[in-house]
């Protein structure tokens, strides 16, 4: 839109801001495009395995061993697609203002020892060790939804596994902030991000931008759970190095003694 000759300064405005907001719209088309052709081939990958062994099993003629080698692939590559089909429910729901929280007092320490409980088996298979360092010395209480909470740890973790060295380290570092934040950091001494690409990860995960392999929606989904939990988080990385996430939430409030504990302590 352009508007020529003398008039008022409000109509220059106006144009301006319709033709923001036309690129917004070419913009989040783009995405929304790239975003269905990444979706589309990560969908495609494991639905090529279960289509192949599956007919290569229906032949038959194999022997025990080849048999449950191609139905656990298929029962592998079907958890894939389960979880990419999450992923996208998630997104989509988070996306729209819909995904509910189930809010309850949050012990974040053990929260963080189930987490790693969880990834244990993983971490195993390439010799990382997964350690947790408390520097808070107390216990450590949020107010949120245990099962995003632990969605959020499992992402990072799972990440920073898949893109670490074998035999190496994890560590969870948690420590208190000021203004009643607790800080946790999955540090990881990974292939790490280079500075070109640690931009375009963060203009994914910030913008949800989706370029390159993989989906992108994994950090994209984590960051818009921790800022429902009212939190902030932010990736920090060095190419050759490694990657440390850093998540950090409001403490919850004390426990204010209710009468019925009163009545049990008199
Ligand atoms: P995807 O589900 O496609 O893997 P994520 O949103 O989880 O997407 O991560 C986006 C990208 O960020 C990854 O493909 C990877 O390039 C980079 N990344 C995330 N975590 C790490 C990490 N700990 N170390 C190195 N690269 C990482």
């Amino acid at each position: 839109i352009r508007i020529r000759g003398k008039y008022p300064y409000e109509l220059g405005e106006l144009a301006e801001t319709l033709n923001y907001m036309a690129k917004e719209i070419v913009r989040s088309n783009q995405i929304k495009d790239d975003f269905i052709s990444s979706i589309s081939h990560e969908l495609r990958t494991p639905l090529t395995g279960i289509k192949g062994w599956s007919e290569t099993l229906t032949i038959g003629g194999f022997d025990p061993e080849e048999t449950r080698l191609g139905i656990g692939i298929i029962s592998k590559e079907t958890d894939r697609l389960i979880g990419l089909v999450e992923e996208m429910l998630d997104f989509s729901k988070l996306q729209q203002n819909e995904m509910k929280l189930v809010i309850s007092r949050v012990n974040l320490k053990e929260l963080l020892q189930e987490t790693m409980l969880n990834v244990w088996a993983k971490a195993e298979q390439k010799g990382i060790q997964i350690k947790l360092e408390d520097e808070t010395e107390q216990p450590v209480t949020v107010m949120g939804d245990g099962n995003r909470l632990k969605q959020v740890f499992l992402n990072l973790v799972d990440n920073a596994i898949k893109f670490s060295h074998e035999n190496s380290w994890i560590h969870l570092v948690v420590s208190l902030k000021e203004d009643n934040r607790v800080l946790v950091q999955v540090v990881d001494s990974g292939i790490g991000i280079s500075e070109e690409h640690l931009n375009k990860v963060k203009d994914r995960f910030f913008q949800v931008n989706h370029q390159g392999g993989g989906t992108g929606l994994g950090l994209a989904i984590t960051q818009q759970l921790v800022e429902l939990h009212h939190g902030d988080i932010d990736l920090q990385s060095e190419l050759g190095v490694g990657t440390t996430v850093l998540v950090e939430l409001p403490l919850a409030e004390p426990e204010e003694q209710t009468g019925e504990e009163d009545l049990a302590s008199t």
